[in-house]
């Protein structure tokens, strides 16, 4: 078969725990485990996708939110055509290292990079302490998109990809 594939790399960032691999996973393998090992620097898996009708083959990679691997990351946000920036609805302390990366990622990447922010860990919205009022303020004052996620229920996880996917470049 003759595919015509378009490549896309995109890197998940954001605090350690915030649920960056599971989401990773969901979107893969469409699976979910309490127990996901932390990772270890960085780990890419592909996925082949369709949307509007063109094949597209993402390279994602998957960075370990720990800050002695900061260093390492303009390796895996650089070429990369989509950032997804990740925090915990129940932690302030990860939604303020969001916002940092998100600066970074600005300041670096200029326009070359797609930003999404990505609110997750929502089937523990009783325990919720980023309201969304203050994430869509930030969103909407950094001209990215917002999505409510949670690996763990595969709530939107799909979505954020094939959104993503739309407003990037049609070839490779
Ligand atoms: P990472 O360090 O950002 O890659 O985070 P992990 O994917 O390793 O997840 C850290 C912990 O949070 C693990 O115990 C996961 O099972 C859990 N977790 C990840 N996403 C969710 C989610 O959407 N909901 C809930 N309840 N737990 C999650």
């Amino acid at each position: 078969m003759n595919e015509n594939l378009i490549n896309h790399k995109i890197v998940f960032l954001g605090e350690s725990a915030v649920g960056k691999s599971s989401l990773v996973i969901r979107f893969v393998q469409d699976k979910f485990s309490l127990s996901q090992e932390p990772t270890v620097g960085a780990a890419f898996l592909t996925k082949k996708l369709k949307v509007d009708d063109l094949n597209y083959k993402l390279q994602i990679w998957d960075t370990a939110g720990q800050e002695r691997y900061h260093s390492l990351a303009p390796m895996y946000y650089r070429g990369a055509a989509a950032a997804f920036v990740v925090y915990d609805i129940t932690s302030m302390d990860s939604f303020e290292r969001a916002k940092k990366w998100i600066e970074e990622l600005k300041k670096i990447c200029g326009e070359e990079i797609k930003i999404a922010l990505l609110a997750n860990k929502m089937d523990l919205d009783e325990n919720q302490r980023v309201s969304k009022d203050i994430a869509l303020e930030f969103a909407t004052e950094k001209n990215l998109q917002l999505f409510e996620t949670s690996a763990k229920t595969g709530l939107n996880v799909r979505k954020v990809f094939e959104e993503t996917i739309k407003i990037l470049p049609k070839t490779n």
